[in-house]
């Protein structure tokens, strides 16, 4: 492992100019669970780790009265998904993050780092491969051509097709969560569907944060009646421990066997938590009944780009979305 030094900083204000600083080439760590096995395979490399846990960021997790959830970026995704409140109102949270991980990694791992944890694309993990032009950018993409069963089919680009891995990050962003950041500069707010980057020709290029910047917090708008008719659905290789080939998370506003609005976004599939808007404007006004979510599931690969191995996930993705609808919506 490259040595590095590790700062503890007493507040979020020290953290940001330590995290702001060009040099040393810096990193924040919060659970650790995704930067640990990075370090130690040296596909990052930083000279100074900035510890950025609870203590530092906000870990309390707050439904407001106008039914608003406030997640500090420091919670833990088993505090977020064992809080009842959560489970009441926002179950579709709670279910994405019980099917992500292992307990032993949800106890240390926060909601932070988990929108920001990196891709599983074995080429990117692997120092021992060269084309990759996430790591090293203008290498190449050694999923391309080689084992891309795992890959996008949404929003990729000739220079990098990997997928974004969260699985909670997939239901907020049909919640229409948002991110609070905050940087030397002062707080922004940014929608969680416009904070992930597709890679175009910069894959190295996750996210809008600036350097330094942090989450500071998640928030989700109130829908408790929306998010109520909800279900996260998670298609993978294994049943647990496992990331998803594909996912849907489905939430749904009925009334009298119709659906008055749908939110749904899906995983697994595109190279940012992917949502699918054309879907959810062929459920507005539909019958809650399996032809009218067969036909709105169709739309979702609407524009998909299978390549080599990965061309299964076409069908899987109809399928999915068709069993998440009837689960969350049941039958008129
Ligand atoms: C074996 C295994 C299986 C897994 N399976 C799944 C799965 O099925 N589904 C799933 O969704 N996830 C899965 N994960 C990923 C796991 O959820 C993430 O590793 C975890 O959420 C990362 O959170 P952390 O606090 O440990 O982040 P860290 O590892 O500490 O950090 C991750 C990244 O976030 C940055 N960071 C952290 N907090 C902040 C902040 N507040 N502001 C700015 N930058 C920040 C760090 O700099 C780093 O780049 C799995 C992980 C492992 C190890
Ligand atoms: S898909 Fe992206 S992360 Fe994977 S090898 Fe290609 S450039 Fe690297």
């Amino acid at each position: 492992m490259h040595p590095f030094t590790l700062e503890r900083p007493r507040d979020v204000a020290t953290a940001m100019m330590l995290g702001a600083r060009g040099a040393p080439a810096t990193e924040y760590i919060a659970g650790g669970t995704d930067m640990l096995p990075l370090l130690k395979d040296e596909v990052l490399r930083p000279e100074r780790l900035v510890a950025v846990g609870a203590g530092v960021l906000d870990d309390r997790i707050e439904l407001g009265r106008d039914g608003t959830l406030r997640i500090g970026a420091a919670a833990r995704m088993t505090d977020v998904a064992d809080h009842e409140g959560v489970g009441e109102t926002f179950p579709l949270i709670a279910q994405a993050l019980l099917a992500g991980a292992s307990p032993q990694v949800r106890n240390m791992a926060t909601l932070g780092g988990n929108l920001l944890q990196r891709t599983r694309c074995g080429y990117f993990r692997d120092v021992g491969v060269v084309a990759c032009n996430k790591r090293r950018p203008g290498s190449g993409c050694a999923a391309m051509d080689g084992d891309n069963r795992m890959h996008a089919v949404l929003g990729g680009s000739d220079q990098c097709i990997a997928t974004h891995a969260s699985d909670v990050a997939v239901a907020l962003v049909a919640l229409d969560a948002r991110l609070r950041l905050r940087s030397l500069d002062g707080e922004r707010i940014v929608a969680l569907e416009a904070f992930h980057r597709v890679p175009g020709d910069a894959p190295q290029v996750e996210t809008v944060l600036a350097p330094g910047e942090l989450i500071a917090a998640i928030e989700v708008p109130a829908g408790a009646a929306l998010a109520r008719r909800s279900h996260y659905l998670k298609v993978r290789d294994r049943v647990s421990f496992e990331f998803a080939l594909v996912s849907a998370a489905v939430a749904l506003d009925v009334e009298d066997g119709r659906i008055r609005m749908a939110r749904v976004a899906m995983g697994g599939v595109g190279t940012k938590p992917w949502r699918m808007p054309r879907v959810e404007q062929a459920l507005a006004g539909a019958r809650c009944d399996g032809t009218a979510y067969r036909a709105a599931a169709e739309r979702a690969t609407d524009g998909a780009v299978p390549r080599g191995r990965n061309g299964f996930k076409l069908d899987l993705m109809v399928r999915t979305l068709v069993r998440a609808l009837e689960i969350a919506g049941g039958q008129a």
